[in-house]
């Protein structure tokens, strides 16, 4: 808001000024018209009858010396000079007497003596002498001022012996009028300068309230809400203050909700483990979580009004309308050589019932993991279909050749029968091996744990091994340190490790190979070696032996009846018991497989 001050001629003051100057002036304007008219009008009439009393007066004291019988008519004029001189004493007025016959025979102007004897042109004595007397107005023709003009005829028995001619200046009555006029001017002029002084300060009580809630507008808008402004009277700027103060205190209350809804939102957006951004209706980012960051490798100072499907690195420029029509989301895969990295964006428009759409919100999930469980999940369905399948067509065309007349053959039947029989034992050992691997994969699965001699064990399953290998040709070697070292182990589990292990040993060695079997103590645990002189395993097949499934020659394992489980199996054993296992091998030049084992588990799950 503009801080700068309302000027002095766009104020309230000034408007009000004005206002009441105007009507004040228009007032006294009216008034003075019509006194000064009515005045005007009462001066002048009182100056005609006081001039027609004194011309009546006159006119009957001057019939009674002309019809008086006088032996010198010279003493007439004499008589009247005196009648005008004792009747008629008006100032600025001159009456001419004239007779029957229009010579003027006295005047009371005595610079006017001369006309005294001579006739009078003047019409409206001419016709006065008829009988009909007049009055006017006229206007001197010299000065231009005002001259009443009044004719009366002297009538004697109702016949007119001559005329009084009276001429009498009026300007006496308009100055007067004129004084009047300017006392009412000044008299004006003084009301309105009070006037004015008046309203300034009246106009200073109604804008000193309304300047104070315009600073406190300003304040607020600067977020400032701590002052309240001044109710000075209880008149309706009182009740507009009053409402302003609780308007501050609304607003105050409104902006401190939206701040705590903001603060909320903000920390909730901090600690979600979810990425989100917003953008608005362009599909420009406005803003974006710590998360998304993180999952984007970028910063909000980056990202912040470009476009979504760029930091989104789409290869289409989507607008918001578009992504807004992936109601499934979107899978965005960033993986490179090294790593794979999958995030999934799912969006929802942020848009008032059928309005247009405002912006649109980004949930992004790193699902790097899921999509990595989901595939190993279906590769694994296909592998055990895939396993179980040869063997069962294996099955299926030995049975359909025995039902075909190889049941009736002495030789081919026994044969036949002892092949269906391997193939269900393979079976079997394959849907027991995924028994146990989904038993360990359970969140449930426990370990039966105690403490064992691993010493004395190791020699136990030795000579089991050589018992059972006895007709095989197989030399087991032991090294095995002399003195006893206990371990805490499942030994069931254990023995099921090394079975694998070992098993693996004998199926990929030659006849008459030798196995050595050694325990060596480390620091915090044992580690225990299987090393044949068997086919060995090539080098970039060694780290996937441990996967499920995984041969490196699928034919020999076959045939030698494995099931790519044990050594998946023997990991996810070794991993529960919390050791490693790895392998060591010359492809062609024998193989050691190799685990450890703490002596003593910590946890005693997987
Ligand atoms: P299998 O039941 O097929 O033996 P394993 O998981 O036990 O499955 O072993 C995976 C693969 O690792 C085997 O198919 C084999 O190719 C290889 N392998 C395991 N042990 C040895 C070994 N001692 N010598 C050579 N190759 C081995």
């Amino acid at each position: 808001m503009e801080n700068n001050k309302v000027g002095f001629f766009k104020s309230i003051q000034f408007k009000l000024i004005i206002i009441y100057v105007l009507l004040i002036f228009i007032a006294i304007q009216i008034i003075g018209v019509y006194f000064v008219r009515q005045l005007e009008e009462q001066l002048v009439s009182n100056y005609r009858t006081m001039l027609d009393e004194r011309a009546n007066l006159l006119a009957y004291n001057i019939e009674q010396e002309m019809v008086k019988t006088r032996e010198d008519p010279q003493t007439l004029t004499t008589d009247i000079n005196n009648l005008l001189r004792e009747f008629f004493s008006v100032e600025n007025a001159e009456v001419q007497v004239i007779d029957i016959n229009k010579t003027v025979i006295s005047t009371s102007n005595r610079q006017n003596t001369h006309i005294v004897g001579q006739q009078t042109t003047e019409v409206m004595v001419k016709r006065a002498l008829v009988g009909t007397g007049d009055d006017r107005v006229v206007r001197d023709p010299q000065t231009g001022q005002r001259i009443q003009i009044v004719i009366m005829p002297i009538k004697s028995d109702n016949v007119t012996i001559g005329a009084i001619y009276i001429e009498a200046s009026m300007e006496e009555i308009y100055e007067q009028i004129q004084q009047i006029n300017s006392i009412l001017a000044t008299g004006t002029v003084i009301a309105l300068v009070i006037t004015a002084l008046l309203i300034i300060l009246v106009a200073r009580t109604i804008t000193s309230p309304i300047l104070d809630m315009r600073k406190q507008a300003i304040r607020m808008a600067a977020g400032d809400f701590s002052n309240q402004v001044h109710v000075y009277s209880k008149d309706e700027i009182g009740q507009l203050a009053n409402a302003f103060n609780d308007l501050t205190a609304r607003i105050k209350e409104a902006n401190a909700s939206t701040e705590r809804e903001k603060k909320k939102l903000s920390s909730v957006l901090t600690h979600m483990t979810d990425g989100v951004i917003a953008t608005d209706s362009n599909g420009n980012i406005i803003l974006m979580n710590k998360r998304a960051e993180e999952l984007l490798e970028t910063t909000s100072e980056v990202a912040i009004e470009k476009s979504l499907p760029d930091v989104l690195r789409m290869t289409e420029a989507y607008s918001v309308y578009e992504l807004s029509d992936f109601t499934d989301g979107i899978l965005l895969d960033f993986s490179n050589e090294e790593q794979d990295y999958l995030l999934q964006a799912s969006f929802s428009v942020i848009q008032k019932e059928n309005g247009p759409i405002n912006g649109i919100i980004t949930v992004l999930h790193d699902v790097t993991e899921r999509e990595k469980i989901e595939h190993e999940r279906r590769e694994f369905v296909a592998n055990v279909s895939h396993e179980l399948r040869t063997p069962l067509t294996t099955m299926k065309s030995y049975l359909e050749a025995l039902e075909d007349g190889a049941l009736q053959d002495e030789e081919l039947a026994p044969r036949f029968l002892q092949v269906t029989q391997t193939e269900t034992e393979r079976m079997i050992r394959l849907v027991n091996d995924l028994l146990q691997l989904s038993k360990i994969d359970s969140r449930d699965y426990q370990l039966t744990l105690q403490k064992v001699d691993f010493h004395q064990y190791l020699h136990e399953t030795v000579d089991r091994f050589e018992m059972i290998a006895k007709d095989k040709n197989v030399t087991f070697k032991r090294k095995l340190p002399a003195f006893p070292s206990e371990v805490q182990i499942d030994k069931d589990k254990i023995t099921q490790v090394i079975d694998n292990i070992v098993s693996n040993a004998l199926k990929y060695s030659p006849e008459g190979a030798t196995i050595t079997i050694s325990l060596v103590n480390q620091g915090k645990n044992i580690r225990v070696g299987v090393a044949d002189q068997g086919v060995g395993i090539p080098r970039e097949s060694q780290a996937k032996i441990f996967e499920r499934f995984y041969r490196v020659d699928k034919a020999r394992a076959r045939n030698v009846g494995g099931t790519g489980l044990g050594l998946a199996i023997a990991k996810e054993l070794v991993h529960a018991h919390g050791g490693k296992i790895w392998v060591q091998s010359t492809y062609g030049n024998g193989t050691t497989i190799y685990f450890t084992l703490p002596y003593s588990v910590s946890h005693g799950g997987a």
